[in-house]
């Protein structure tokens, strides 16, 4: 029915050529994310609007549903195309497109035409006032509310004529690609995958770590981390997955360090791990899914002393979102399912009954200072014998 998509995005602060580096970039992310699908789509960027022309084998909803999840997208307006004429033709294309797209529509209107062609001959106002008369003529059934319509007609007047009259929300933020790139700890929850999710909106690319603790954590605990990526990897674009063996370095911690413990110097671990991964990957951050105060590692203090080993900032976007909120975005954007799947978790195998709330930094590096014999080496080794995936 409709074979042409308006895209709308936001443009404020956008000035200048940052403006240009965001429009490509968007056009960019779309022409990418529209390629998995069956179609031809040609991308046309003019004047301040992106549009997205199918042809082929494409079907509206599931290109529909592609582009609202393209980072810097915030409404898609299936749009139908005219030949640019006079003025009466206008007004024959709108009264076909309400018998096409509104037939029995029975409520109040406003018609808002934009003239970007000057050299059309009315204003934009003239031409407001004269299809809004059209259609109560052809269509009396309907009446004209300027003020808080429940149709909204927009008419714009380019080298043709555009008519949509529905906003398809999407996600809004930036497209990937446009700030750089940060390394996401993904675990199995359902915190750290929308942790990646809200960077990425922001327009970050995503990178992964995940440790695992075979044979402590089976493989479908490592598949459920695949799976969650890839489902990122669905607005991310492919994530590139570093598991990292971490069983190990658990184990001697185990050994070694009190067990009130454990859980601290673990995370601490996880940190350096990571951001020897975030500066080969030449990542500007470690993104992590915590919150504060939802369990024992994350109250203030905690976050203090896994923050202590890290020099890169770490980034935490669900630091003041309770539970709740959480789950409602991971619901939204799909990993809800996967991420509360029971396979077990590193952290949880090793977790000591009574965990300190409140560690104090210079215990803790005390109690690491237990682990020097050997600790370096099975760093080493579990890096060395880090398995990459490309989630996609
Ligand atoms: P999540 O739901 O993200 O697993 P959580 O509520 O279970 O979070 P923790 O287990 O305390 O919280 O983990 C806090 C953060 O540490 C996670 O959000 C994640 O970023 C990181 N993390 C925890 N375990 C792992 C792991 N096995 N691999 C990679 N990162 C991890
Ligand atoms: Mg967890």
């Amino acid at each position: 029915m409709y074979s042409s998509f308006l895209i709308k995005y936001g443009e404020i602060g956008l000035k200048g050529d940052n403006r240009h580096l965001f429009e490509d970039a968007l056009a960019k992310r779309i022409r990418v994310m529209l390629s998995r699908i069956d179609g031809e789509f040609e991308i046309v960027k003019t004047r301040g609007r992106i549009y997205v022309h199918c042809s082929g084998d494409w079907k509206q909803e599931e290109t529909i549903e592609v582009l609202s999840r393209v980072f810097g997208v915030v409404g898609i307006c299936p749009v139908m195309i005219f030949e640019a004429g006079e003025y009466d033709k206008l007004q024959e294309d709108m009264l076909s497109y309400i018998r096409e797209e509104h037939p029995d529509f029975t409520g109040s209107f406003k018609v808002k035409a934009r003239r970007v062609d000057k050299e059309f001959p009315m204003t934009s106002m003239e031409v407001d006032a004269a299809l809004g008369e059209a259609i109560l003529d052809n269509f009396p059934q309907m009446r004209v509310d300027v003020h808080k319509p429940d149709l909204l007609f927009d008419v714009e007047i380019r080298d043709k004529i555009y008519i949509y009259s529905k906003v398809i929300p999407g996600p809004g933020g930036m497209p990937v690609g446009t700030a750089g790139r940060a390394m996401l700890l993904l675990s199995g929850g359902i915190d750290s995958p929308v942790a990646g999710y809200m960077v990425a909106k922001r327009g970050v690319t995503i990178d992964a770590v995940y440790f695992h603790a075979p044979p402590y954590t089976s493989e479908r605990a490592k598949q459920k981390v695949v799976d969650l990526a890839a489902i990122l990897a669905r607005y991310t674009g492919p994530i590139r997955l570093h598991v990292v063996n971490f069983t190990d370095i658990q184990l001697y911690i185990y050994d070694q360090c009190p067990h009130a413990e454990l859980t601290i110097i673990m995370r601490r671990y996880m940190m350096r791990i990571a951001e020897h991964f975030a500066n080969a990957e030449g990542d500007l951050a470690l993104v992590t899914g915590e919150s504060i105060g939802q369990v024992a590692s994350q109250t203030m203090y905690s976050l203090v002393t896994t923050n202590e080993v890290a020099k890169l900032p770490v980034y935490r976007p669900l630091i003041g979102f309770d539970k709740n909120e959480i789950i409602d975005i991971s619901k939204k954007i799909g990993t809800f399912d996967t991420s509360i799947l029971p396979y077990e978790d590193c952290c949880t195998i090793f977790v000591a009954r009574h965990p300190v709330t409140k560690p104090i930094s210079e215990a803790i590096v005390r109690s690491e200072a237990k682990l020097k014999e050997r600790i370096e080496e099975l760093v080493k080794t579990a890096i060395d014998t880090a398995e990459l995936i490309l989630a996609k």
